[in-house]
């Protein structure tokens, strides 16, 4: 396979000379005229309708008990992480193969992150990495799972559901059953993304959402909490939003909150983008068949969907034979103006987690010297 080709099918795909980004927001709906409405209203800050509208809304889509908005994602993993009871202290098992904000929530947290393999599957937290990683150096105490050289507490696992493909979820949660473990989903990626039939996010017992501007659907920056149940959702609802009592005029907190709430005037955004989520699934997943074709045959291997679940196909991703071929691609693509890139770095390798503890990561290397992320913005296609 040729760079030319690529380029060729992704200039056909997206009909421009111009630059071609890898994912960049579209606004076909009810943007304007609901963000208009915040600042005719002047409610575009920490109080408006649209942001209990857009919780809502995320819950029927998502199925979750309670929905929580905040101003990011990263945010609303590091309340997740809150929620779940992690502690200073702390291990966290996780992928070394995520973007940099999973680990980043829980360095906040004064955890540390236990870095496994990911599976070839899902190309997400594999279970069997958790359960081999556990059974060889960690014991179940009174105090819960301990890691058993340091004495330290595992608390969680978190795994990602990269580029949108949905983890093997039965899995992990028999391991975090087993070993007595919290599972928070990072499903920054994977809104519209569905495991078995139930939406990414409400299988843990919290996790979170990203509404970035490169994400499926965007409120400019945004995050939201899925929480597995409505009293665990009114105590992050409380917390994200100054831990403030209730009352006509005075001021009383009653406990350490932070300020994560989202703006209305986003969630006025986030109003107009989940309206038309299903129109982008359909286009997403129409372009990932067209990509399948491109590279039917060849000696790359486009990365689908697993079996057991209907993934939102995020971000198309390419897996190369070798890594020269891998570097030539990126070069020419980039040179000829198609934006691709290469798969994270494991996050084992950035100077703030190059003590982590790791187990084996022979996948997750194989992926970071081998993988391609492609174009990926929604269009109609043919
Ligand atoms: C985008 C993303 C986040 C964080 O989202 P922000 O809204 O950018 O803070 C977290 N984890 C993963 C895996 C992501 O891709």
């Amino acid at each position: 396979m040729k760079a030319t080709s690529i380029v060729e099918f992704v200039r056909d795909t997206y009909k421009t000379d111009e630059f071609i980004p890898l994912h960049a927001p579209t606004f076909n709906g009810n943007e304007k005229a609901y963000v208009t409405e915040t600042i005719d209203s002047t409610f575009v800050s920490s109080v408006g309708k649209f942001v209990d509208d857009f919780e809502r809304k995320i819950e029927a889509y998502t199925g979750t008990a309670k929905a929580v908005a905040t101003v990011n994602g990263t945010a609303a993993l590091h309340a997740a992480l809150y929620m779940a009871d992690v502690q200073r202290g702390d291990l966290v098992i996780t992928q070394a193969l995520t973007f940099v904000a999973t680990c980043n929530a829980l360095y906040h947290m004064g955890a540390k992150p236990i870095f496994v393999d990911v599976s070839p599957v899902s190309l997400g937290l594999c279970p069997k990495a958790v359960e081999a990683f556990l059974s060889e150096h960690a014991e179940i105490t009174e105090a819960g799972c301990i890691h058993k050289h340091t004495g330290k507490r595992i608390k969680a696992v978190v795994p990602m559901h990269t580029f949108g493909h949905p983890v093997e979820l039965d899995e992990l949660v028999a391991v975090c059953l087993k070993w007595d473990l919290v599972l928070v989903e990072d499903a920054a990626e994977s809104l519209g993304s569905f495991y078995k039939g139930k939406h990414t996010g409400t299988i843990g017992d919290v996790s979170a959402v990203s509404f970035n501007g490169n994400k499926i659907i965007t409120t400019g920056g945004g995050g939201m909490v899925l929480c597995k149940t409505q009293e665990l959702g009114v105590r992050t609802k409380h917390v994200t939003t100054t831990a403030k009592v209730p009352h006509p005029y005075e001021f009383l907190h009653d406990e350490p909150g932070f300020n994560y709430r989202m703006p209305n005037l986003n969630a006025a955004l986030g109003c107009a983008q989940i309206e038309v989520i299903e129109q982008y699934l359909v286009q997403k997943r129409s372009l990932a068949h067209q990509y399948m074709s491109l590279f039917e045959g060849t000696d790359i291997k486009y990365v689908v969907e697993p079996k057991y679940a209907k993934s939102n196909y995020w971000l198309n991703a390419i897996i190369c034979p070798d890594v020269e071929l891998r570097e030539q691609l990126l070069q020419e693509t980039n040179a000829a103006g198609v934006m691709t890139r290469p798969i994270w770095k494991l996050m084992h390798r950035l100077p703030m987690f190059e003590n982590a503890m790791c187990g084996d990561l022979t996948q997750s290397e194989f992926l970071e010297a081998h993988l391609i992320n492609l174009p990926s913005t929604p269009i109609e296609t043919k």
